[in-house]
Order: structure tokens, then sequence, then C-alpha cells
């Protein structure tokens, strides 16, 4: 098996990086973890705004430039050692060590093992392989299930509570606003590439504008190590939860500190393997065996048969969602097509809603390092137009995690990738609000879906308004 050296989600390049970034003349690199001349930690690779990893002479060009790595998003200037070596840990060997410890004699090593599937790797199986989306998931369930995995999860449930609590949370911050305390804009929080940029380095006063609501990554953690571990009288130690996701980032995402799910305390997600991992993605390359299965797509018994995705163009589609809500709530408006407008670039969207020439609410959608740069440097200015922003790390949104769609030299597989958003177009949608077994599980798990328990599984914190940025001195 081949350990992961990938990237985590892509730092800027120097071209989107000069007119964004003036440089501190009195940054050092901070690479606070290592003593100098030291090697780097084990790090998979990261990834705002470029579609390959630095290579050494890009590296000299920046800091030629006086920008260095840490400007990036989620870069690995940001991990600590500690962090990166339980990064590089998480990898198919570590997978297979679980497995090879379920067929010795002492039960007591023993785990139940569950795999989550993200919505967003299913296509890449499926273009990569020449297969139906629905085939894709079959196949890798099987093959899963043929190894010694007891239940394979769909994380589109999970993305169901995040996007439901997204839409509460915009329309409640919309009714608190004011000069005095300004709740608005709302910024995403799903993708960790993103989340760990706003905290680590922006902080304070762009971390209070994240929404509160738990990524599917860390909802999921919840459902296996919480509701699922209790149906099954299991003790959370006893599961050991694998995510199959699109890209690295998520490999931190599950170190995050409030990850572990009160009031168990163990982690979420023991190990996060992205798509093109060679124990994730072998299955399909091995045409003899054929092995098929249905997913345990619901925690009830059900067997998720059709695969489902949000709407949107390829993560979820937390700005349609959120904005056909709020039009509801708060101006009893019905939206059906929700109608994008192109600004900059693809990846800088607007969304309005108007009424009498007025508009009443005013979204958009940034992908990738030059956007998001805009977007906190108009935050920073107080000159901000919007109530809601979709962030995500990658341009071109979750399809093109650095996690698939590479070519083996680390740059973006672009026709893989048009075949991919071909196939998650015409995966069938189905809004949260339509599944009963979210409504359900509201019930069942956390006593409704406006209880403290509710509050506590499916919601996080940040750093605090008014703690600095740790330990950067960006000055835009
Ligand atoms: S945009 Fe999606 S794939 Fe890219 S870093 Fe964020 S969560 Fe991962």
């Amino acid at each position: 098996m081949l350990e992961e050296q990938g990237s985590l989600s892509s730092p800027l390049s120097l071209s989107d990086s000069q007119h964004v970034l003036q440089p501190s003349p009195e940054r050092a690199v901070p690479a606070a973890a290592r003593s100098p001349g030291s090697p780097r930690p084990p790090v998979p690779g990261s990834g705002i705004g470029r579609s390959r990893p630095l290579c050494k002479g890009e590296f000299h060009k920046l800091a030629d430039a006086k920008i260095f790595l840490s400007d990036c998003l989620a870069c690995d200037s940001c991990v600590t050692a500690e962090e990166g070596l339980q990064v590089s840990q998480q990898n198919v060997k570590d997978f297979f060590r679980v497995l090879n410890l379920n067929k010795k004699c002492d039960p007591s090593q023993h785990k139940v093992l569950a795999v989550s599937v993200c919505p967003q790797s299913l296509p890449y199986f499926a273009a990569k392989f020449r297969l139906s989306v629905t085939d894709a998931s079959r196949r890798l369930c099987g093959f899963l299930k043929s190894l010694g995995v007891h239940y394979v999860f769909d994380t589109t449930i999970a993305a169901d509570f995040s996007i439901l609590e997204s839409q509460k949370e915009f329309v409640r911050r919309y009714q608190q606003h004011s000069e005095e305390e300004p709740a608005l804009p709302m910024l995403t929080s799903a993708c960790p590439g993103w989340v760990r940029y706003a905290e680590r380095v922006l902080g304070h006063p762009v971390t209070p504008h994240l929404c509160t609501a738990k990524s599917p990554q860390q909802i999921m953690g919840s459902l296996v190590k919480d509701y699922f571990a209790r149906r099954q009288n299991l003790s959370p130690d006893k599961i050991f939860h694998v995510i199959v996701a699109p890209c690295y980032d998520k490999k931190l995402e599950a170190l995050r500190e409030d990850f572990p799910t009160a009031p168990h305390g163990f982690r979420g997600a023991d190990c996060v393997l992205t798509s093109a991992e060679e124990g994730v993605t072998r299955p399909h390359a091995e045409r003899a065996s054929r092995s098929e299965a249905p997913g345990d797509g619901s925690f009830g018994g059900l067997k998720e048969e059709e695969v489902r995705r949000h709407d949107g163009a390829s993560s979820d589609g937390y700005l349609a969602h959120v904005f056909r809500h709020a039009a509801k709530q708060l101006f009893d408006e019905d939206v059906g097509e929700v109608t994008y407008r192109t600004l900059r670039n693809k990846d800088f969207q607007e969304v309005t809603l108007e009424k009498n020439g007025e508009v009443l609410l005013r979204f958009a959608a940034a992908y990738g390092f030059r956007n998001i740069q805009n977007v906190v440097l108009k935050l920073k200015k107080g000159r901000f137009p919007y109530h809601f922003v979709e962030v995500l790390a990658c341009a071109g949104g979750c399809l093109n995690g650095r996690g698939q769609a590479q070519t083996e030299d680390g740059c973006a597989d672009k026709a893989l990738l048009r075949q991919m958003e071909g196939i998650y177009a015409d995966i069938p949608v189905r809004p949260p609000e339509n599944s009963a077994h979210v409504q359900e599980l509201y019930q069942e798990w956390l006593d409704g879906a406006d209880s403290p328990r509710a509050q506590e599984a499916l919601h996080t914190k940040y750093q605090g308004p008014g703690l600095p940025a740790l330990s950067r001195d960006i000055k835009w």
C-alpha cells in the first residue's frame, strides 16, 4: 500500500498573491514547530488556489517576493509537527492495521469498522472507472465489506443536518443584526481548508462571521460515535470510523480540538482517506472482484439504493439552500431556480433577491484563494455588500479537491474534472427538508431540533472575538 503524500487545500500561486498581499517586512517563515534546518514533518499537501504543489523553485520565487508559505490557506506552515505526524498516520496502512487486528484471536482488540463516503468522492470513482454513480457506490461498498468493513455510510445525511442548521442560523443572525452588534455577513464553515485559514491566520474579525453549524464530516463523526454507538450498545472507542473524502484538509479537520463529540470525548473520525488513495480506488481497478453491496445509508436499517445529492454545483449547495429558506422565512418569497450572476470569474458569483427594485438579500459564492482574499479584504474594510458568502478553499468546489482529479504529477486533471462535474450534475437532488429520516433523528437522537442537545451536537465554536490571530501578521 502506498502512503499518501499529497497536499492540503492549495495555497496561493505567485500570480494570485501579488495583487492582494502586501508583504510585511518583519514577517518570518513561521515554522515555529521546527528548528532551523530540521526537516518538515511528513505532512500530506494542501489547497486553496493552486493546482499543484509548490516546487522548490517556486518557493524561492515566493521568498524573493517576501511572500511566504504562511500566507497560504491551510498550507503546512500552520501545521505543527505533532499535527503533521497525526495527519500522516491517517493512511491506508492504519485502515488495514485495524482490519488485521479484527482477524486475530484477541476479541478485546477488535473494532467495529465503519466507513463514511462523501458524495463528492463518488463522481471521481464513476468517472475514473467508467461506471454509473450508483454502480460506483455499490462496487466500493461491496469491496469494503469484502475486506471486513461492517458498515458503509453516506455522509449526505450529515450534510442534511449541517445545511438545516446553517439555514436556521442565518435567519437568526439576520433578525439579530444591527449596527451595534453586526451578526452579518454569515460565512459558511463546511470547508476545513477555509475554516483553518480563518482561525489560524485571519482570526478576529473574520471568525465571528463563521457559521457555527458543524461541517458534514464533524456531524458524521457525532452520528457514528454517539447515535450509532448507542444504538449498537457499543462504547465509541470500539468503533473505528473512516471517512472517504475529496481532500487532505479533512484529515486535518479530524484533529480539531472540539471534534470529539460530547459526552463521550472520542474523536469522530479516526482516519480520513482521500478518494484517490490506493486502498480506496483499487476495488474499481480490480475488475476481477466485482462484489457489490448497497450502503447502510441511514442508520435505521434502510438500504439506500439510490445516490442523492444536494443542490449546487459540486459542494452540498449551502448558498442555494440558505437562500431559498431565508427568502421564504424572512420575506415570504418562494424561490424556484436560483440564478447566479458571474462577477470577476466563474468562481465568484452573486445571487440576489429583489422586490420592487430593492435588493432584499445579496449572497455570494467565493471559491479559491484569490476570491477568498477579495472577500476578506472587503470585510476588513467594512464595505461588505453580502449577507451571506459560501466560501470554499478549492477553485471549482469540492469535486476539484486535491485528493482526487489530479494527474500523477500533481496537476489538476481537467478532463476528468469535467466528466465528474457532468456525473455529479446528473445525480438526483433531494432537499434536506424532504428527508423524513433526518426529522426522526432530530427527535430520537437529539430530543428535538431546537434542544440544547441539538445545539451541542451540531454546532461548534471558533477562536473567540477579541483574540488575536494566531502568530500571524498579515497586513493588507
Ligand atoms: S473546497 Fe471541498 S475539497 Fe476543497 S478543501 Fe474545501 S472541503 Fe476540501
